[in-house]
């Protein structure tokens, strides 16, 4: 299947060396409106550098969308329109209403279309897939260094959104109600964020997410009715703690409440290790050899966006409050 890459920078090179180990992929070319950088790519990996998008758009089937996420929009409504299958990195779009008006293309065009929420792809989730079942509370933390790259976006759009994902995906409730707070440090956007997500159903999910910190960490951790699992999917790895009535395994501690006894056990999960670009650029190939349904559709990248859009309007509220108090105090 013959397979182009448009943007080919931080992101679209590392897609390029996993496409590189799937034979499936035949690399058609690449795009990127640096030509000097594509230039130098195209000698790196051996791979035809075409001029226009339109040109890369005539030699492949399958195409990577790897630009700034404000780019995305106009160059998948033109690959879709060309009736191209398209994996388009997250997020999505800019704008919930831009992902809508690719949704309906795409059904039009009758072609596939993946978003490239990757966490879904991380083999510590992959290991915890049917264990995680109706999360009452939710605490996550996301927090990467600063990085110039993706702040055409804010940090919601650009980290938050990946742990928006998995909660959407674990959580099969209507949201409630959004609180946040965000600030923005060092880009125009916010650069860090606190979010609180209460649901339909009872759950709430705390998430923080900074693009300023002097440490990286990506941990989930969740309370459901029968056990705490913690996350990390930066060592792609969890731990599994569970409570049960029964003594299940010999090292389970015993647990005295006021009239019965329960058992604790502890389960440390490592994912099967793998590549998770590889995997969702393999499972994207699988679905479009098997026409059957992406892994990840556009529908998911959709709802995701709109809950980012909601944080970002419950920041705008906030400010307005804050605003408000302010004006109020310097009366008084
Ligand atoms: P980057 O700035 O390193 O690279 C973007 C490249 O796109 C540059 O080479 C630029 O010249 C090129 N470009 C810009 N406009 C273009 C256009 N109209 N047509 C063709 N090429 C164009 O950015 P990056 O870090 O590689 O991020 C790219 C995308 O990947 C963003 O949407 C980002 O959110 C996403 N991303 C996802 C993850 C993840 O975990 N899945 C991680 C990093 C980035």
């Amino acid at each position: 299947m013959k397979i182009g890459v448009i943007g080919v920078g931080h992101l679209g090179k590392i897609h390029l060396k996993c496409i590189r180990q799937i034979p499936e992929y035949h690399l058609a070319g690449i795009f990127d409106v640096d030509l000097q950088e594509a230039r130098k790519v195209s000698d790196d990996f051996g791979v035809s550098a075409f001029e226009t998008l339109e040109e890369l758009t005539a030699s492949a089937e399958v195409f990577c969308v790897v630009t700034p996420t404000t780019t995305h929009y106009a160059i998948a409504e033109q690959l879709i329109r060309a009736g191209k299958h398209v994996f388009i990195e997250k997020p999505v779009t800019r704008t919930t209403a831009e992902a809508k008006k690719l949704q309906a293309l795409a059904e039009k065009y009758d072609v596939k279309v993946q978003v490239g929420h990757v966490e879904r792809f991380n083999p510590a989730l992959r290991a915890l897939e049917d264990k995680i079942v109706n999360p009452g509370f939710l605490e996550v933390h996301r927090l990467a260094n600063y990085n110039p790259r993706s702040t055409d976006v804010s940090v919601i759009h650009d980290l938050m959104i990946h742990d928006i994902d998995i909660l959407l995906h674990f959580i099969k409730s209507p949201v409630k109600e959004v609180r946040a707070n965000g600030l923005s440090i060092l880009s125009r956007k916010d650069d860090i964020c606190s979010a609180r997500i209460e649901f339909e159903n009872g759950a709430v999910a705390n998430l923080t997410a900074s693009r300023i910190s002097v440490k990286n960490m990506r941990k989930m951790r969740l309370f459901q009715p029968d056990a705490y699992i913690s996350i990390d999917f930066l060592e792609k790895n969890a731990q599994i703690i569970s409570i049960d009535e029964e003594k299940k395994d010999e090292n389970a501690m015993r647990l005295e409440l006021e009239d019965h006894e329960k058992y604790i056990s502890i389960e440390n999960i490592e994912g099967p290790q793998g590549n998770a670009i590889r995997e969702e650029l393999e499972a994207f190939y699988k679905s479009i050899k098997e026409n059957s349904p992406v892994l990840v559709p556009l529908v998911d990248g959709i709802r995701a966006l709109a809950l980012v859009e909601q944080i970002e309007e419950a920041i705008g509220s906030q400010r307005d409050v804050e605003e408000f108090l302010h004006m109020k105090s310097d009366k008084v």
